[in-house]
Parts: C-alpha cells; structure tokens; sequence
C-alpha cells in the first residue's frame, strides 16, 4: 500500500509518514491521554540525524506551555524499546507523538521518571491539515524586511566566528589560525576534530619548512598534500558514507594545494594574495565554488577581523558580496516559510548565514513567535 493510501485508509505507513504529518502542522480539538487539551503553537523543526524528530516546539498542555522537544512513534512502546528512556538527547522532550497507545500508559517516562505527556495522532483524524505556517511566513508575505534581518543576524555570526578563533590568532598567529580553519572547514563535520588535531600536530611553518628542505624541485601542491596525509596516516578519520569528494584524502589534496597557493615561500602570516579590498577569490585545482564560499565564511574572513589582517569595513563588504553556496538541509523548511512570496532567502552566503543562526537561536529553541522574524 502507497504511503498515501495508507494514510487514506487510516494508517501512517511509517514513522517518517507520521513524522512528515506532525511537522505539516496539527489542530484540534486534540485531547492528550492525560486528559488535557493540547494546541500546538509550533511544531519545532526537524531535528538532526540523531535525537528527537523535532527540535524547539511550543506546545499548551491545559494550562502549562510547554517548550522543547518532539518525538514521534507509531506505538507507544517504542520508546523503551529505542531506549530513548536511558539517552539524555532525549532529555529535552516534552510531547511523546503515538499512532497508537499500545502501552496504555498516561505519560511516558523519561529520564529520572520525568512524565513526557502523550499524544495519540491518527492519520484519518479530522483534526491534520496540512501546511502549517509560522509567523515568520506570515511577516515576510506582508513586506517584512527579510533580507535586512537575515544580514543583521549573519553579521552577527561572523563576529561569533572571528571571537571563537581570537585566542588561536593570539597564541599561534595569524598564518596558523587561518591554516588551522581552512583544515576544519575542509574536513566537515565527519572529520573537523581529526583535522584540527592534525593542524596542531603538523602546524603551517613545519609544512613551509619541510616543503624547502625535503622536497627541492618537487611539485608544491603535491609536497605539502603528501605531509597533511603522512601525518593523518596516524589519525582516525571517517571515511564511511562520505561522497569520494568529501574524502579525507581528497580533502587532504586539496589542503596541500591550498597551502602551496597561499603560503609560497617561507612567509607564514597572512597570505599576501588575500589582498584587502580585493575580491575574495581562493583558487585551488578542484576546489568548487561552493567550498570556496565555506573557506571564505569560516576561516579568511573571521581570521582578517580576529587579527586586523583586514579592517573591519573590508571584511564586512566581501561578506556582503558572497555568493550562497547553496542551502543546508535543515534551513529547507525555513528557506519555503520565509521565501512564501517565491522569493529567495536565502541568497547570498551573508543571509544563509543569518538563517543559520535564526535556526539555531530561536527556531529549534522554542522560541518560535519570539524570533527578530516573527513579526509585529
Ligand atoms: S522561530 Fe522565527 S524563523 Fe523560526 S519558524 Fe518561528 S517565526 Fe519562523
């Protein structure tokens, strides 16, 4: 049977089936299994590949506002059996989302018995509709200055960054700091604690060094890949599931080039090619535009403010000027809440990053209707 016709026939075809449902948006009358009434004010976001479904709902349960998380099954019982009941990611949750009670239970148990209320959803209850809408869809279809905000928030964001690698810059310098970020962003999520390591254990200056003393005439790019990849030999890296372009090793090549584009002699400060006031370009062979942008979001610009490599003003206008490397994953929903009117939010790297924060700060906080893009 076709999920659709699952759900015709009064049945989620699955967890994710429900899961969709609930994040389309619910209304009552709903009645949870302690008794009470519940209106959902927000149905959160969806959370990330691990931990509860939605992140950030506002839930009323009879007189309480609740604000958390969401998690959704299609018995009751799973929730023991996921052992969601031991996992303190699940601490935050604050609606348990059923097809079907098989327990019979009031509440379910969190950690330390924390009674979670629950909700018995069904997929032919005359109570779904389709197409929720936050207040931020309403805001930007009435004219709200979307794209002002969302640049507020990533400046924001880029001062975040640069007050992060601060310390680095300060202890270690600035060339350091930037090689250090350049390596984090490349590896990504799956490596970018490995990659760090592995630039504390083979810093810019023994790279530069090496590159003079051990490999005289040797192509620079392949040199300084060939040390990156001989010293993360030694470190545990991810590999699986990851697309042969996201490889550590592939990222590893592209780190040697990088380094050998920028640090070409033994000058190990802030590269002379990253010239103020110039269009931010970072070349490499293989390096697509779209990583070109994250290098420059989260390593050359928050290292120029952090160290005055730049003045403030320059790095503000190149971040300004950043094309968007194309939207995350989990701005999806955002990105369609807030471009109702058809338009593109998310358009340049400064507003993807305000998005980010946004996303992070308020949506999946709970604190939908208190965000900047609310609303009057
Ligand atoms: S927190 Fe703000 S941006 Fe996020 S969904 Fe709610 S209104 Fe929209």
């Amino acid at each position: 049977m076709s999920a659709r016709a699952a759900v015709a026939a009064g049945a989620f075809a699955s967890e994710s089936e429900l899961a969709a449902r609930w994040g389309e948006g619910v209304r009552g009358p709903l009645r949870l299994e302690d008794g009470r009434a519940l209106k959902v004010v927000f149905p959160g976001v969806p959370g990330g590949a691990s931990g509860p479904d939605y992140t950030g709902a506002i839930v009323e349960a009879g007189d309480d506002l609740l604000r958390g998380d969401v998690e959704l099954h299609l018995r009751a019982s799973g929730w023991r059996s996921h052992g969601h009941h031991l996992d303190p990611a699940y601490a935050g949750v604050v609606l348990h989302v059923v097809e079907a009670n098989d327990t019979g239970a009031l509440a379910t148990l969190g950690s330390g018995g924390r009674a979670i209320p629950v909700l018995v959803l069904r997929a032919a209850a005359a109570g779904l509709r389709e197409g929720f809408t936050p207040p931020c869809a309403f805001a930007a279809a009435h004219g709200m200055e979307v794209a002002a905000t969302l640049e507020r928030m990533g400046a924001r964001r880029l001062r975040q960054k640069a007050v992060r690698v601060a310390p680095l810059v300060e202890s270690a310098g600035t060339g350091q700091a930037l090689f250090t970020l350049l390596l984090e962003t490349l590896a990504g999520a799956a490596n970018r604690a490995a990659f760090a390591r592995l630039a504390r254990e083979l810093p810019l200056a023994a790279i530069l060094e090496r590159l003079d003393r051990r490999y005289p005439g040797v192509d620079r790019p392949f040199a300084a890949a060939a040390e990156l990849k001989g010293a993360a030999a030694l470190l545990a890296l991810r590999r699986a599931g990851l697309r042969p372009l996201a490889s550590p090793a592939r990222r590893l090549e592209l780190a040697g080039a990088l380094v050998a584009g920028l640090w070409p002699g033994s000058e190990r400060g802030w590269p002379a090619a990253l010239q103020e006031g110039t269009p931010l370009r970072l070349r490499a062979p293989g390096l697509g535009r779209g990583m070109a942008v994250e290098l420059a979001v989260n390593a050359v610009l928050p290292v120029a403010l952090a160290s005055g490599a730049w003045a403030e003003a320059s790095v503000e206008a190149a971040w300004l000027a950043l094309p968007s490397p194309g939207t995350y994953g989990r701005l999806k929903r955002l990105e369609g809440w807030l471009g109702h009117g058809g338009g593109r939010p998310f358009a340049s790297a400064a507003r993807l990053q305000g998005g980010l924060l946004l996303h992070r700060d308020y949506c999946t906080r709970g604190m939908c209707g208190r965000c900047p893009l609310s609303g009057a």
